[in-house]
C-alpha cells in the first residue's frame, strides 16, 4: 500500500502506485486541458514572500513527461526555463569527482568496480596520495568536492573515509581550499552517518541506480547492495544521523525511464513528508562505457532528447532541489541541459583513482578509471565555456559554512531570497578564480563578465559590500561569502 510517510521502502516507492501513475500519464498525456492547469499550476508566482513555485506530484509531472506535443514539450522548456532563471539565475557550481578507493565487494553489474572484475587493477589512495590529489584539485581552482569510494569494510571502512575527509579539509595550498567535501559512498548505518556528519560533510549522495525493485534485484546480484530495501531507506538514516542535505539520483539506462522518473520524484515527496526537507540536489547520470561495462547490453538507454526532457521535467516538479549532471555528457549535451534546469557541474574531472596528481591537463590515466569521461576540457576551458555563454560560474561553498542547511537553506530558497547571498557570492569566488587560476584569456571575460553582474546584485548594501570585497580580493584576501 503506497504510504509516503512510511518508513518501508515498498511501502514510500510502491510498485503499484508507480505503474498506477504510468498507466493515469499514459491516458492523460494528450489532456490539454489537464495539462495546462499542471503547468499553471508550476509556474512562479509573486508572493508577498517573494517568488514562489508550487512543485508537482510525480502523478503530474509525469503526465509531462509522458505528453509527445511538440508545442507543450517547449512550453515546457520554457516554464524550466522561467523556474531556472528565477532560483538559479545563470550561476552554476563547479565542483571535481574525488575517487578514495576502486575496492568494492559489490556486483553492480553496470559498474567496472565490481567485484568480479579482475581486469581492473584496484588501488586505494594512502593520506599522502590524498594530499597530492587534492593539492593537484585546488591548483585547478577547485573548492568543491564529491568523494567517492566502492563499498569495502576491510579495504575502506567508515574510519578511513574519515580519515580521508579530515586529510582533504586540512590540506591549504597557496590560496587553496576544499571548502566543502560532498560523500558518495555506500548505503550505511546511522551511526556511521553521524560520523560523516560530526567529519564536517556537505551532502550525501547515494544514487538509487534504479527504482524498480525486481530490475535492482537483478541489476545488483551479490554483496550488501543486493538488499534493495536497505539502500533505498539509506536517506532516511542518514537524516536520522544528523545529515540535513542528502542527494538522490537514478542511473538512467538501467530500467524504463518513466518509471524512475516516478520513483524519484516519490522519493523527494517521501523525504519531504518524513523529514520536512526535499532532497538538496538530485543528479541524472547516465550508463557509460567502462572497463568490463558495455552500455548497449542495457536496452533501457535514453537519447538526448528524451534527457533533456526529463531534466525539464525535474527542474518544473522539485523547484527547489539542484540538479547535477557530470562528465558523462559531452559538450553538446550539457550545452542543451544547463538552461533547463542544471544549476551544478564537474569540470577537468578524472574518474579513476589518483587520476589527477602528476598528469597535465590533457593526459588521463585509464585503468581504474569508473567511466569513460566524454568531456575532456580543463577547468579552465568549461569556465570559460560557460562565461562565453553569460553563465557565471560559482565556487560557492557558504552555506553549508553558515550553517544554512536543510529546513534553514529550504525556507531562504523556497522564496528565492537565497538568491542574495547566491549572486555576490558567485561574483566573489569566480573573482577569487580568475586571480589565483585563470588562464589570461578566461581572466580577461571573467573581469568582464562580473563587471556587469554586479549591478544584478539587488539588495543595495549587499551590492556596496560585495563591490567592496571584490576589491580585496583583488588585493589578496580570500573566502568572503554572505
Ligand atoms: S557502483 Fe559502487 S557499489 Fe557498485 S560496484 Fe561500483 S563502486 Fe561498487
Ligand atoms: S549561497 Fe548557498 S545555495 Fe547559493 S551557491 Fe552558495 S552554497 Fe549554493
Amino acid at each position: 500500500m503506497y504510504n509516503p510517510k512510511s518508513l518501508k521502502a515498498e511501502e514510500f516507492i510502491s510498485d503499484e502506485e508507480i505503474l498506477d501513475t504510468l498507466e493515469y500519464a499514459e491516458k492523460n498525456k494528450h489532456n490539454r486541458e489537464l495539462i495546462e492547469q499542471i503547468l499553471e499550476k508550476a509556474s512562479p508566482k509573486k508572493t508577498g514572500r517573494g517568488v514562489e513555485c508550487a512543485g508537482l506530484s510525480h502523478r503530474e509531472a509525469s503526465v509531462l513527461l509522458a505528453c509527445d506535443i511538440p508545442e507543450v514539450t517547449e512550453k515546457m522548456y520554457n516554464l524550466a526555463r522561467e523556474i531556472k532563471k528565477a532560483f538559479y539565475g545563470n550561476r552554476i557550481v563547479m565542483f571535481a569527482p574525488l575517487y578514495l578507493s576502486n575496492y568494492c565487494v559489490n556486483q553492480c553489474v553496470y559498474c567496472p568496480y565490481h567485484y568480479q572484475n579482475r581486469e581492473i587493477p584496484r588501488k586505494k589512495l594512502t593520506q599522502e596520495e590524498i594530499i597530492a590529489e587534492v593539492t593537484a584539485l585546488q591548483d585547478m581552482g577547485h573548492k568543491r568536492l564529491a568523494i567517492e569510494s566502492g563499498e569495502d569494510p576491510v579495504n575502506n571502512p567508515i574510519e578511513y573515509i574519515l580519515e580521508c575527509i579530515n586529510t582533504i579539509y586540512s590540506i591549504k595550498h597557496k590560496n587553496g581550499a576544499i571548502r566543502r567535501v560532498n560523500v558518495n559512498i555506500a548505503a550505511t548505518t546511522v551511526e556511521n552517518y553521524r560520523k560523516l556528519k560530526d567529519a564536517g560533510i556537505g551532502t550525501y549522495i547515494l544514487f538509487q541506480e534504479t527504482y524498480h525493485k525486481e530490475s535492482y534485484e537483478r541489476l545488483h546480484p551479490a554483496g550488501p547492495k543486493h538488499n534493495y530495501a536497505y539502500h533505498t531507506e539509506a536517506m532516511d538514516r542518514a537524516m536520522e544521523g544528523g545529515i540535513d542535505d542528502v542527494g538522490l539520483g537514478v542511473l538512467f539506462g538501467l530500467d524504463m525511464y518513466k518509471y524512475e522518473f516516478a520513483g524519484l520524484l516519490m522519493h523527494a515527496e517521501h523525504l519531504e513528508a518524513v523529514h520536512g526537507v526535499g532532497p538538496h540536489t538530485i543528479s541524472v547520470p547516465r550508463v557509460k562505457r567502462a572497463s568490463d561495462i558495455d552500455p548497449n547490453v542495457f536496452d533501457n538507454s535514453i537519447d538526448d532528447d528524451t534527457f533533456a526532457k526529463i531534466i525539464a521535467c525535474i527542474r518544473i516538479a522539485v523547484p527547489y532541489t539542484g540538479m547535477i549532471i557530470s562528465t558523462r555528457e559531452n559538450e553538446t549535451c550539457r550545452n542543451k541541459v544547463l538552461g533547463l534546469g542544471i544549476s551544478q557541474i564537474s569540470g577537468g574531472s578524472r574518474t579513476s583513482v589518483g587520476g589527477y596528481a602528476g598528469y597535465s591537463a590533457d593526459e588521463r590515466p585509464h585503468d581504474t578509471e569508473q567511466f569513460d569521461v566524454s568531456d575532456q576540457r580543463s577547468l579552465d576551458e568549461v569556465v570559460k565555456w560557460l562565461m562565453d555563454m553569460d553563465y557565471i560560474p560559482s565556487f560557492c561553498t557558504a552555506c553549508y559554512r553558515e550553517g544554512r542547511t536543510g529546513d534553514r537553506f529550504m525556507s531562504l530558497c523556497k522564496v528565492g531570497q537565497i538568491q542574495n547571498c547566491c549572486h555576490p557570492n558567485a561574483l566573489m569566488t569566480l573573482q577569487e578564480y580568475l586571480e589565483d587560476y585563470a588562464s589570461p584569456e578566461t581572466k580577461a571575460v571573467g573581469e568582464a563578465l562580473i563587471a556587469r553582474e554586479i549591478h544584478n546584485v539587488t539588495n543595495p548594501k549587499v551590492k556596496e559590500k560585495a563591490i567592496a570585497n571584490l576589491e580585496a580580493i583583488k588585493n589578496g584576501s580570500r573566502d568572503f561569502r554572505f
